[in-house]
């Protein structure tokens, strides 16, 4: 058996391991290119371009069919294009260089972690994220959203900066559901159990051999978890799986899916991420002095680690100042309706019994976490949290605020701009999000070391040497290769002999010359998907300009149970079936990140039109930036910050509305008046002379390059939170945890 090199196993054998799965019989590698084993249990290739062409040289229609799954590929590639390859010169360079390439990353002479002086141990795991989701990839589909992606880009953020950082979640066999539109335009969810052997993780051992197993005792019985990790680039993540013969049927499907609205589900869930997750990282003998908890489901960590130090002889008030120290959290919630409450009832059904090993009595317990409602009390998962850590943040600017005053009440002296709740903006993992021929563009006139220096506005400026003709090219390009993947899709749908209006409404008939307009997220009501078909003869005039088409491109999954985002799907669908719209509205089934990629590189135009302040901040719209596509959204999240009025569109203004009615009013009539006046006639207006480039639309581009790139990348956020949150729990600071932006 081949052993991966990285893993704690050969170093110090008495502690937990990993070891590179089996490739079936008939599927072993030869030698000259076995390492493509190591490479595909490491998320590394999947941001690395000449990495993923290993990949999908040896059987591309293959590596589409599996979703971009090296494991499975190589699982399932014929022997004879395997050996096709190891007579590749040319392969075989790429192969070494990559080799090469990687090596150099996993094991640096130094990382911008080892030279930044922040007196913080190196120990691997001292920092340690939980988080439900976790968006490194489309192979592995255990994510639902903007939540998952940003612990994704995060992880790879850490990694690439050189955290001693682990990550811990879950893995959901059945993963997220995969999305099917009827001809009527009801949303199915479809979910694939997937063979565990095929994905990129590996089970985490005892040294004798066995699975490790940890135990978490839900409601009085004893539920057993195994381990699987994934390797993201340096760092590790963890993740919990539940489907054991150990445990009884039901308990075998806890892990099954993202975000059950089964309550009882729900908090054991919670209980095997906070719980379980502790006792993971102590079996791993880990020993993270940072506790990260990304948004409040893995709450009940904090319990756990109380229980852990009063059992050890540590009085509670004690314990508590400690684990406060030594927590950093982490809320993405603006509307106090979107916070996890659980009721009594349930509290009592599972914590009945732990609360006496707290050395606490059933009310005391619940005051951990009480929230007052007017139907009684509940116990409240992101005040568990706030109260709990000693270092809080919001994701953008505006959430703070909102944050601020909307928690308030958990801090009766303090007014509200005093509430110690800060704000990290969010931002995006740009090797990840970005195309390859934008890398190239950036390779070639900022200089090869970009990578390194992404977060430094003073490299971005080098935005303005890139030729309009050259980027206009890969603008266009890249539209043209999103268009085909749609119309291939769309052509796929018809043989299979869907509806040919279905067809049609998946994107038959797009145009490559087309101003193409992107609208892809959530189906929750407040992102209002709605908004632009407000008034559709308006629309109508707009789409069939004389000369001056525009198309509008829409994907997003509302969550199973959400009755009116599977409703907003639906009128969506519907009108987008009118045939007076020529087929220039489209609907893309199934968005995941693969999708997504190809949208925030291909559109024109990034639309987003979130009802403020709610959304907290949103990522879409800066994996689009990076792309040279223009946003035009309303000044809610992150882009109230990265809009400078030369870099894109602001909907609406900065206005606190009180009817909701009057603020989609005024917010539809501002988006059809700037769509009509100045998005439009800028995209169209053509230099005859230099090619029929736009010259001022690609001004727009540059100046929205130049000013975002920096400002929002996992590059700037990782390193706020590590000098911000990070360290000065180590250092015992107490932090400045309250307006550091
Ligand atoms: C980036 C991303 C999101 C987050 O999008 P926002 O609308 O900006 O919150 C959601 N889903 C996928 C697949 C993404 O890639």
């Amino acid at each position: 058996m081949l052993s991966e090199p990285f893993t704690q196993a050969q170093a110090r054998p008495e502690l937990p391991y990993t070891d590179l799965a089996h490739l079936p019989p008939g599927v072993s590698l030869p030698r000259r290119i076995d390492r493509l084993r190591e490479l595909a249990y490491n998320f590394w290739w999947s941001w690395n371009d000449p990495a993923q062409r290993l990949f999908s040289a040896l059987d591309l229609e293959l590596w589409n069919a599996v979703r971009h799954n090296p494991v499975k590929l190589l699982r399932q590639v014929r022997r004879k294009q395997i050996n096709a390859v190891t007579h590749d010169k040319r392969y075989l360079e790429i192969y070494d260089r990559v080799m090469a390439d990687f090596d150099g990353y996993i094991n640096p002479a130094a990382t911008w972690f080892s030279t930044a002086h922040l007196d913080f141990t190196s120990a691997p795991g001292s920092i340690a994220y939980f988080s439900t989701e976790f968006g490194l990839h489309e192979s592995l589909p255990i994510y639902a959203g903007g939540l998952g992606m940003l612990s994704g880009d995060h992880s790879k953020g850490a990694s690439d900066l050189g955290l001693p950082f682990v990550g811990v979640g879950f893995l959901y066999e059945q993963g997220y559901f995969r999305q099917r539109i009827s001809e009527d335009g009801w949303q199915e969810a479809l979910y694939d159990r997937t063979d565990l052997a095929d994905l990129p993780v590996l089970l985490v051992r005892e040294p004798a051999g066995k699975a490790l197993l940890i135990p978490v005792e839900i409601a009085g019985r004893t539920v057993f978890v195994r381990v699987w990790k994934a390797q993201v680039g340096r760092i590790p993540v963890y993740l919990m799986d539940s489907n054991l013969e150990q445990n009884s049927p039901a308990d075998r499907e806890l892990t099954g899916r993202l975000y059950s609205s089964d309550a009882d589900v729900r908090v054991s869930q919670e209980i095997v991420l906070g719980i379980g997750g502790v006792r993971l990282l102590r079996a791993l003998r880990l020993e993270p002095q940072v506790w990260h908890m990304n948004e409040g489901h893995s709450a009940f960590l904090v319990l756990e680690r109380l229980r852990e130090k009063v059992a050890a002889g540590e009085s509670l008030e004690s314990a508590q100042a400690s684990v406060c120290a030594s927590t950093v959290f982490t809320t993405h919630t603006p509307v106090p309706a979107g916070n996890e409450t659980f009721p009594i009832w349930l509290m009592d059904k599972y914590f009945s019994g732990y609360w006496d090993a707290l050395g606490l009595d059933r009310d005391r317990f619940i005051d951990l976490a009480r929230l007052d409602q007017s139907w009684g009390p509940a116990f409240s998962m992101p005040i568990l949290a706030l109260r709990n850590s000693g270092h809080r943040n919001a994701v953008s600017e505006l959430h703070g605020e909102v944050s601020r005053k909307m928690w308030q009440f958990l801090w009766p002296d303090v007014p509200a701009e005093d509430v110690p709740i800060g704000s990290i903006t969010n931002g995006v993992h740009a090797a990840t999000w970005l195309a390859r021929r934008m890398k190239s563009l950036f390779t070639h006139y900022l200089g090869p070391n970009w990578p390194e220096a992404l977060d430094d506005p003073a490299l971005w400026e080098k935005v303005r040497d890139i030729p309009d003709e050259e980027l206009w090219e890969v603008r266009r390009h890249l539209k043209r290769k999103m268009l085909a993947f749609f119309r291939d899709r769309a052509r796929e749908m018809w043989m299979r002999h869907v509806h040919p209006v279905q067809v049609l409404a998946a994107g038959a008939l797009l145009d490559n010359n087309a101003l193409t307009i992107g609208f892809a997220r959530r189906f929750a009501t407040y992102k209002r998907a709605g908004l632009l078909l407000r008034d559709s003869d308006r629309l109508m005039r707009l789409v069939h300009r004389p000369g001056q088409p525009v198309q509008f491109v829409f994907a997003g999954k509302a969550h199973p149970a959400d009755e009116p985002g599977k409703l907003l799907i639906q009128q969506l669908y519907r009108n987008i079936k009118r045939a007076e719209w020529g087929g220039r509205l489209v609907f893309i089934e199934d968005y995941d990140a693969s999708i997504a990629r190809f949208m925030v590189q291909g559109v024109d135009v990034w639309l987003n039109t979130p009802r403020r302040p709610q959304e907290a901040s949103g990522t879409s719209g800066q994996k689009a930036a990076i792309n040279g596509v223009l946003n035009l959204s309303v000044l809610d999240g992150w882009w109230r910050e990265g809009y400078n009025g030369e870099n894109g569109w602001a909907i609406g203004e900065e206005i606190d509305y009180d009817n909701p009615d009057q603020q989609d009013a005024h917010d539809a009539e501002a988006l059809y008046s700037l769509l009509e006046n100045e998005v439009v006639p800028l995209y169209y207006d053509r230099d005859r002379d230099s090619g029929d480039v736009p010259l001022q639309w690609l001004r727009k581009i540059k100046e929205s390059i130049r000013s975002l790139a920096p400002a929002f990348s996992a590059r700037r956020m990782v390193k706020e939170y590590t000098e911000l949150m990070y360290a000065p729990v180590v250092n015992g600071n107490g932090g400045r945890s309250n307006n550091h932006r």
